[in-house]
């Protein structure tokens, strides 16, 4: 059924975007390739690495992957390993933060945000060789205080579980995603985009 999408994508001439190539875009007028589109993945699911990668891979796109990182360090079979995190990020794949324990970040205080938030990119930036600055919050929970400590740390952009495809400079720090659920198949895919 992915792979499905991805034709999909393809045969209508969708061209995969990362956020960094979003906010060059947003911020310098650099051109984005006709209908772009940015695909997300988010906890670090084994299946990403087994699956998504190979099949991104086959059609020339690019994904976003949040990684719980808490969970790479404890090297489960069911979610994705440092090793398979670098592999994926020399592949041309963003890597990036969905925190270090993926706990809920509402009514926290400043200590915790700052070990959950830096903690998880400080953590791919040792592993990957490269600098993260994107994050997904864990199940789209954040309050005012998140924004705060977010918007003071080297984060650029952070994704919510919002619907939506409005991608501004004033939105950045919640930005909304079009869910597809496993069920939908590719004409699903096409009323979603289309709807957006
Ligand atoms: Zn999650």
């Amino acid at each position: 059924m992915f792979r499905a999408h991805l034709a999909y994508l393809k045969e209508q001439g969708y061209s995969t975007i990362s956020f960094y190539d979003l906010d060059a875009a947003l911020l310098t007028g650099s051109l984005l390739p006709s209908r772009p589109v940015i695909l997300t993945f988010d906890d670090g699911y084994i299946d990403h690495y087994l699956n998504v990668l190979p099949a991104l891979r086959d059609y020339s796109f690019t994904g976003t992957f949040f990684i719980i990182t808490a969970l790479a360090d404890a090297n489960r079979a069911d979610y994705v390993n440092w090793a398979q995190i670098r592999e994926m990020a020399d592949a041309g794949m963003s890597m990036e933060s969905h925190t270090k324990n993926h706990v809920d970040l509402r009514g926290r205080d400043y200590d915790f945000l700052v070990y959950e938030l830096l903690g998880s990119l400080e953590s791919l930036a040792a592993y990957t060789g490269q600098t993260s600055h994107i994050l997904s919050y864990p199940v789209g929970h954040y309050d005012a205080m998140t924004l705060q400590v977010v918007g003071q740390l080297p984060i650029w952009r952070a994704v919510t579980t919002q619907r939506g495809a409005l991608h501004t400079t004033d939105n950045r720090l919640e930005m909304p995603r079009i869910r597809v659920h496993g069920g939908t198949g590719p004409g699903g895919l096409a009323s979603l985009l289309n709807a957006n």
